[in-house]
């Protein structure tokens, strides 16, 4: 494979890699370019067994999103209804969210993972109070809830800084933040599918001030509609600027964009082989993240097994119950068992590794992957 890798013209890349020096932005758009789909995920794959070798991480956990009600109007979304009474949308009440917890008093969770709609209605204490009560019903959960985007909104709809708004939330319980909402930084695209909501350097001082507060937090892409390969490498290189400065990036989470029920309809759905090569050009261009994460909820089961052989590392997790993947078409389940992600990572040759939320080890590859079934 070498030898091909050369011979597509791609051998100073190889050096660089090889050598620790950084890859620059025209690198990232050849890696686009390269007609050669299995070359650079050779390349990718090097990179992700130099820092994990086969081990590959999902965790035990839930998705939560409590209200899909939100003023903003993002083209690609099928999830956000905008007023409260429009039809399907919804607002839990906090018993109802807390009881998705207490209904599963017998798995053994250790994240919730919460993503919202932005509300224009609903009282601050509504979030501090979810925190506060995940926290009363399971103290040992870990809270990973609110984008930036939320944030943002919370920090102007509620007359706060954006650091007032994380300190309150830190206090209440929350301990790390999601990375969705960053889209594709570049303007041009945000202007036209997100104009209404935060932007890319709003969304990045966000994360960068839940780094210093001690946080950690992911970053996403939102790949396939219509950014530039350039545009992709940019966000790549912004994510990595800032994780330069902080390191408290945990993932790098590339999102396949899905064209059902949203304003972009008319546009396909990225292929398998576009989805393993943005995950493959994340793990070559970001040397300072440590994980590359499949979505499988978003990729597909089948195409995120093959992705652990095109840079990625991680599959999140369990999931249980997603909203926003499934009203825009998604056809994957809802749910996996942690015995099904075990065998799938199995299947394609790679070790399984249940992991908590900041990556550390619950379960190790040693251990049978017909444990008794814990999502039902
Ligand atoms: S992506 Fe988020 S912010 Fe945008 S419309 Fe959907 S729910 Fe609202």
């Amino acid at each position: 494979m070498l030898q091909r890798v050369n011979e597509l013209g791609l051998g100073d890349i190889v050096e660089k890699l090889d050598t620790g020096e950084r890859l620059a932005f025209e690198d990232g758009v050849r890696l686009f370019d390269c007609p050669d789909l299995l070359a650079i995920g050779w390349l990718a794959n090097r990179e992700r067994e130099k820092r994990h070798e086969g081990r590959t991480y999902y965790n035990f956990n839930i998705r939560l999103e409590a209200t899909n009600v939100c003023v903003a109007s993002c083209l690609f979304c099928s999830f956000a209804r905008l007023r409260p009474g429009d039809p399907g949308s919804y607002t839990m009440s906090l018993e109802q969210a807390w009881d998705k917890l207490r209904e599963r008093a017998h798995q053994p969770l250790t994240e919730i993972h919460v993503v919202n709609g932005l509300h224009p209605e609903l009282p601050f204490d509504y979030y501090l109070d979810m925190l506060r009560g995940f926290k009363r019903i399971r103290p040992g959960i870990h809270l990973k809830c609110f984008t930036a985007v939320e944030i943002a909104f919370f920090a102007d709809l509620y007359g706060m800084t954006d650091e007032q708004v994380l300190r309150e939330l830190l206090a209440a319980g929350l301990d790390s933040l999601p990375g969705g909402g960053a889209e594709v930084f570049a303007e041009r695209v945000r202007r036209k599918i997100c104009h209404d909501k935060c932007g890319a350097d709003r969304y990045l001082a966000i994360h960068k001030i839940a780094h210093a507060l001690g946080m950690r937090t992911n970053v996403t892409m939102l790949y396939g509609h219509i950014e530039t390969k350039e545009e992709r490498v940019d966000h790549m290189l912004r994510a990595r600027a800032l994780q330069d400065e902080t390191g408290g990036f945990q993932a790098f989470i590339p999102l396949a964009f899905h064209p059902d029920n949203n304003q972009m309809r008319k546009l396909p759905a990225p292929s398998a082989t576009e989805t393993l090569r943005v995950h493959a050009v994340s793990r070559l261009m970001l040397d300072n993240i440590p994980h590359v994460k499949a979505f499988w909820i978003a990729t597909g089961v089948e195409v995120a097994q093959v992705a652990l052989w095109f840079g990625v590392d991680d599959l999140d997790g369990t999931v249980q119950e997603e909203k926003i993947y499934h009203m825009a078409g998604a056809r994957t389940p809802e749910a996996m068992t942690t015995t099904a992600i075990r065998r799938l990572i199995r299947a394609a040759g790679r070790d399984p590794i249940e992991r908590d939320t900041l990556y550390n080890v619950v379960t190790g590859p040693e251990a049978p992957d017909d444990a008794p079934v814990l999502v039902q």
